[in-house]
C-alpha cells in the first residue's frame, strides 16, 4: 500500500454535527454496505447501452459494449461512474437490513456516514440517506479511510466502529487506528465471493442483522 501518513486530514467537527463525545460513535459506508451500488451503477449503465460483468471485484475493468472481450477505455468508465454519482445514484436500492440495524444502533450510539463519492454526489448522496430516514452526519473522503477515521476517532470518549466493504479501507483504518473496531460487510451476495477479505484482521459479517449484534457487542 503507497499511503502517505504525514499527509495532514482535515476533519469535520463532530461536536458541530451533533455528536456527542463521550457516546460510542459507528462510522459507517454507504456503497455496498447500506446501499446496493454495483446494482445502481449495472442499471445505469444498461441504460447508456453499456454491460456491466461481474468479471471480478472491481469497478471500470468490468465495463462492455455488448458483444465486446475488451473493456471500456477506463477513462470513459470513470466518467460514467461520475455521471451515476451525479444523475442517478438516489435511486440506488437499500441493502438489507442496513437501515433498520442503523436505527438501532442509533439508541446507543452516534452514527457518522463516511462515503467515498465524488464531490458533485453530495447532494444526491444527501438526499438518499435522508429519503431512506438515515439522517446522520455525512461527510465525503476520498482516498482510503483511515487518516479520516482516525481523526474522527479522536474528538470522541467512547468506542468506535468502523464498517466497509472495502478491505484497503480496513486496512487503513487498522493502521491508522488500530483501537477502531473493524467489520467487512459485502452487500449483494452477488460480490460477496468476489471481495478480498482478510478475516484474520478484519471480522467479516454480511448480514446486518448478525453484524448489528456485533457491533452492539464491540462498543458497549
Ligand atoms: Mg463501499
Amino acid at each position: 500500500m503507497s499511503e502517505n501518513t504525514d499527509i495532514p486530514v482535515k476533519s469535520p467537527d463532530l461536536a458541530a454535527m451533533g455528536v456527542v463525545r463521550s457516546r460510542p460513535l459507528v462510522i459507517v459506508d454507504v456503497d455496498e454496505v447500506l446501499g446496493l451500488f454495483m446494482q445502481g451503477f449495472a442499471d445505469y449503465l444498461a441504460l447508456q447501452g453499456l454491460e456491466f460483468r461481474l468479471d471480478r471485484f472491481a469497478l471500470f475493468q468490468n465495463i462492455y459494449r455488448p458483444g465486446e472481450t475488451e473493456h471500456l477505455d477506463i477513462d470513459l468508465g470513470r466518467t460514467h461512474f461520475d455521471n451515476f454519482f451525479r444523475y442517478a445514484a438516489g435511486d440506488m436500492a437499500l441493502a438489507e437490513g442496513g437501515r433498520e440495524a442503523l436505527h438501532d444502533l442509533s439508541k446507543i450510539a452516534n452514527i457518522v456516514i463516511l462515503t467515498n463519492a465524488p464531490g458533485q454526489a453530495r447532494l444526491a448522496r444527501a438526499r438518499w440517506l435522508g429519503r431512506h430516514r438515515m439522517d446522520y452526519p455525512l461527510i465525503l473522503n476520498s482516498g482510503p479511510k483511515g487518516p479520516l477515521s482516525a481523526a474522527l476517532a479522536k474528538q470522541v470518549s467512547g468506542p468506535v466502529a468502523f464498517i466497509d466493504d472495502m478491505l484497503s479501507n480496513l486496512d487503513s483504518v487498522a493502521k491508522h487506528a488500530p483501537e477502531i473496531s473493524r467489520f467487512q460487510m459485502v452487500a449483494d451476495p452477488r460480490l460477496r465471493p468476489l471481495a478480498p477479505a482478510n478475516t484474520e484482521l478484519h471480522r467479516r459479517i454480511d448480514d446486518w442483522s448478525v453484524l448489528r449484534a456485533a457491533i452492539e457487542t464491540a462498543i458497549s
